[in-house]
């Protein structure tokens, strides 16, 4: 049997013997009633004792020891005793954790900062309040825009694509750069990740400044030498034997000054990374030059044919948008034999401009298609080589595109062809307003 049972068992024995005892002395008095009422009201006052005892230690138990009863209620306080210590045990356990991830957290080279879905502060740790200078107590619950008054920061945090950090910096005066990257979770709370990014940002700027700092000085004694290899390729007394090699040195020469001129475009494009405004460009007007120029190459694909679907014009900076375009123009040229076809298209829909080049060339194979925009690469380094191109074109035209806020995209099948489409946000689009044309009267 149960101990619990045997206890109940036993209270119960008790309760008959108590009734028994109160009934027979009741009636060896002459008053059984009364016995029983007596024995009853004991019984009672005894119960009442215990409950006290119990309640009076449940009051004090944190350093009274529990009351020292049998049966029924001795059985109880060992159930509290039970329930009390299992539950001291798990919140220990709790507290441990608890002081281990804010020590852990606290050891991370990165600041971590958790916001609620209204973007309060909830929890931060060390190196969060050192990055972002915030006051332990008074900044808990405040809306982390307005302690990072960063307009970018607000634009980050309003929108939904958390994908990539954004690098900003802070307002304490030196030159330092921190980079915040959000990462959603729960129920609308937000995790925000500050990292210094300061001497990765100084040594871009210091490679940024090496690169055009270098092409800038190589672009004067190129200048030197391919005008004198321009004479020299012109002088009729240039011997027979020499033709060839002159010529070829002229290309080469060529492609350096190709090279340069874009490294040098590249490092300004890169100087500020930032969105450009710009006016209204009239992209009827840039596709017209660029079918012209495609034209105007010694050899071009046949088919040179241009779809404008709209007279919407693309808000942005028009040096920029024509390199752009004249680049992905450019490499369809290149890249497509005499007797392909080249389409250049310009259409508006709900989702903002498009802009798209079409060529029946060499296409690309699927594997190369992620690492285009990188510098240098190239697919088959001694085609493009013997193409005359940079290798940066698609370089230059991901960070003019960025500065729009657009994105490339590109489809290609080896040997059918490629379509390179830049998207450019309907932000972007500007639809001219016509003046209706007065009825003659
Ligand atoms: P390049 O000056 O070598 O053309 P780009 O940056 O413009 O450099 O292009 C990078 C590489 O992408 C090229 O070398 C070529 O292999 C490939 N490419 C670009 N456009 C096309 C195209 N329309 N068709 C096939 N390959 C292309």
């Amino acid at each position: 049997m149960q101990p619990a049972t045997q206890a109940w068992w036993f209270a119960a024995g008790r309760l008959l013997v108590t009734v028994l005892v109160g009934c027979g002395a009741g009636w060896l008095l002459g008053n059984t009633w009364g016995g029983l009422a007596v024995a009853l009201g004991l019984h009672l006052a005894w119960v009442l004792a215990n409950l006290f005892r119990l309640e009076w230690w449940l009051r004090h138990r944190s350093y009274a020891d529990p009351p020292n009863t049998g049966g029924v209620w001795g059985e109880i306080i060992a159930q509290i005793v039970r329930l009390h210590r299992r539950k001291r045990f798990h919140k220990q356990r709790f507290v441990q954790l608890m002081r281990q991830l804010q020590r852990s957290t606290a050891a991370l080279p990165d600041g971590v900062v958790i916001l609620n879905a209204q973007r309060e502060i909830v929890w931060f740790n060390l190196m969060a309040a050192r990055l972002l200078n915030l006051r332990r107590t008074a900044d808990l619950g405040m809306r982390i825009e307005n302690l990072l008054r960063e307009p970018a920061v607000v634009r980050y945090l309003a929108g939904s694509d958390y994908s990539n950090p954004i690098v900003i910096r802070p307002a304490n005066g030196d030159d330092s750069y921190l980079s915040l990257q959000v990462a959603p979770y729960g129920d609308g709370q937000l995790l925000l990740l500050v990292r210094d990014v300061s001497r990765q940002m100084r040594l871009e700027a210091v490679r940024r400044d090496f690169v055009a700092n270098a092409s800038h000085e190589l672009r004067s004694p190129l200048t030197v030498v391919s005008g004198y290899l321009e004479t020299l390729a012109q002088d009729p007394s240039l011997e027979g034997d020499l033709k060839g090699p002159v010529a070829e040195m002229r290309r080469q020469a060529d492609r350096m000054t190709a090279i340069i001129r874009d490294l040098l475009e590249l490092s300004r494009l890169e100087e500020t990374n930032e969105i450009v405004g710009g006016a209204p460009v009239d992209v009827a007007a840039v596709i017209s030059m660029l079918r012209k120029d495609v034209l105007a190459r010694p050899s071009h694909p046949a088919d040179v044919s241009v779809s404008v679907e709209s007279d919407a014009q693309l808000i942005g900076d028009e040096p920029e948008i024509h390199s752009a375009f004249s680049n992905l123009v450019d490499n369809a040229a290149k890249y497509t034999p005499a007797d392909g076809s080249l389409g250049i298209r310009w259409w508006v829909d709900a989702e903002g401009g498009h802009f798209s080049v079409t060529d029946t060339g060499i296409g690309i194979p699927p594997e190369h298609i992620p690492r285009l925009t990188e510098r240098f690469y190239r697919v088959d380094a001694g085609r493009a080589r013997a193409t005359g191109g940079s290798g940066l074109g698609l370089a230059i035209v991901k960070h003019v595109l960025q500065r729009h806020g657009a994105s490339l995209e590109v489809t290609s099948a080896q040997g059918v062809g490629s379509t390179f489409t830049a998207h450019f946000p309907p932000a972007r689009v500007s639809v001219p307003v016509r003046t209706p044309v007065a009825a003659a009267g």
